[in-house]
C-alpha cells in the first residue's frame, strides 16, 4: 500500500466529524482526496472549490506546511460560509495537508446573513482573511505572509526550473526622518513608500511584504539576478528622485538593497541570511545602492 492510500484510510475515520474533508498537495495546489456534502472530483486545483482562478493569497495549506500550528480561514462558496482548518500530515516523506470544512453560515459571524448580498459577504470575508496576512500600517503583506510564501517560491524554483530572485530593501537613515519630522510623518512615508514599490513589484507579477520596521522583502518570480538588478536599480533611482509631500514639505529618502537568486534547495532562513548579507554590503559600501 502506498503512503497516500494509507493516509486516506486514516483520514476516513474523521469523516463524520466535518462537513467536508480533503487532502491537498500544497505545493502543486492539487486536491488528492475529497469527501464531503458535495461530490468533488479529485485532481482539481484546490482553489477551484472557492471559485478562484489562481491560488488563494490567503492559502492556509502552504501556511500549515511551514507553521507548527494549524491554520484557519473563512471562505464563502456562494451559499455557505465555511471555516477551514489546515493541518500538516507528515508521512513517509510526503507532505500533505488535511483540510477540514465546517459550515458556519448560521452561527452569526455575519449578522443577518440571509439578507446580505453575495458581494457584501465576499468583501466581509476578504477583510477578515486580509487581517491575517497584511501589515496594519502599510497594507502590503506582513512577515507571516513572507514566511508562508517564500518556501513555496523556493520549491517552485526546484520544480519549474524557472529562476526566482529575492530582494531585501531597507530605507537609509530612516531614524533621521523620524527625528526631524516626527513619528507620524515617518509612518506616512512608510505608507506611501510601500504603495509606490508595491505597485512596481505587482506590475512584474512579484510580491512584496514588510519584513520589519523600514525593511521590505520582495520576491520576483521568473526573474534571474541580472534582470532583477536592472529592475530594482530603476526603483532605487526613482525613489531617490521622489518627493514625499507632507505639510508642504518635500521629504526624500534613499534605499539600499541586497539581491539573491534562489537556487531551489535552500531553507527559508538561508535565503534570508544570503539576502541580508548583500543588503549589509550595500549599507557598508555607503548606502543608496543595490548589491548582488
Ligand atoms: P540605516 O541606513 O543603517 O538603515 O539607518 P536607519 O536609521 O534606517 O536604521 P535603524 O535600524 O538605526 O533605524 C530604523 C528606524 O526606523 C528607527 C525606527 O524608529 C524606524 N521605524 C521602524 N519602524 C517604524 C514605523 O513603523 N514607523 C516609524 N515612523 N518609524 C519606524
Ligand atoms: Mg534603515
Ligand atoms: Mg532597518
Amino acid at each position: 500500500m502506498n503512503s497516500l492510500e494509507d493516509i486516506i484510510k486514516n483520514v476516513k475515520l474523521l469523516e463524520n466529524l466535518y462537513d467536508d474533508l480533503r487532502i491537498v498537495d500544497p505545493i502543486k495546489k492539487k486536491v488528492v482526496y475529497h469527501k464531503g456534502i458535495n461530490n468533488v472530483p479529485v485532481d482539481k486545483n484546490c482553489y477551484d472549490f472557492w471559485r478562484k482562478k489562481s491560488h488563494c493569497e490567503n492559502c492556509i495549506s502552504s501556511r500549515a506546511l511551514v507553521e507548527k500550528d494549524n491554520c484557519v480561514k473563512i471562505e464563502y462558496t456562494g451559499n455557505k460560509v465555511l471555516l477551514i482548518m489546515a493541518t500538516k500530515i507528515l508521512y513517509s516523506d510526503n507532505r500533505y495537508i488535511l483540510e477540514t470544512f465546517k459550515d458556519i453560515t448560521n452561527i452569526g459571524i455575519i449578522a443577518d446573513i440571509e439578507n446580505k448580498s453575495e458581494e457584501y459577504i465576499l468583501s466581509y470575508i476578504k477583510d477578515m482573511n486580509n487581517k491575517i496576512i497584511r501589515d496594519d500600517l502599510t497594507g502590503i503583506y506582513n512577515r507571516r505572509y513572507i514566511n508562508d510564501k517564500l518556501p513555496v517560491d523556493i520549491i517552485s524554483v526546484k520544480l519549474s526550473k524557472m529562476p526566482c530572485t529575492v530582494v531585501m530593501i531597507d530605507i537609509d537613515d530612516f531614524k533621521i526622518v523620524n527625528d526631524e519630522n516626527g513619528h507620524l510623518i515617518g509612518d506616512n512615508v512608510l505608507k506611501d513608500f510601500s504603495q509606490f514599490i508595491n505597485h512596481k513589484v505587482n506590475s512584474v507579477n512579484g510580491w512584496i511584504g514588510r519584513y520589519g520596521g523600514e525593511e521590505f522583502f520582495i520576491s520576483l518570480p521568473k526573474m534571474d539576478k541580472e534582470e532583477s538588478k536592472t529592475f530594482i536599480e530603476e526603483i532605487r533611482l526613482e525613489i531617490e528622485n521622489l518627493c514625499f509631500n507632507y505639510e508642504k514639505k518635500c521629504l526624500k529618502v534613499t534605499i539600499s538593497g541586497g539581491i539573491y537568486e534562489i537556487k531551489g534547495s535552500e531553507e527559508i532562513d538561508e535565503v534570508f541570511r544570503n539576502t541580508d548579507k548583500r543588503l549589509y554590503n550595500a549599507k557598508h559600501k555607503g548606502k543608496n545602492r543595490i548589491e548582488m
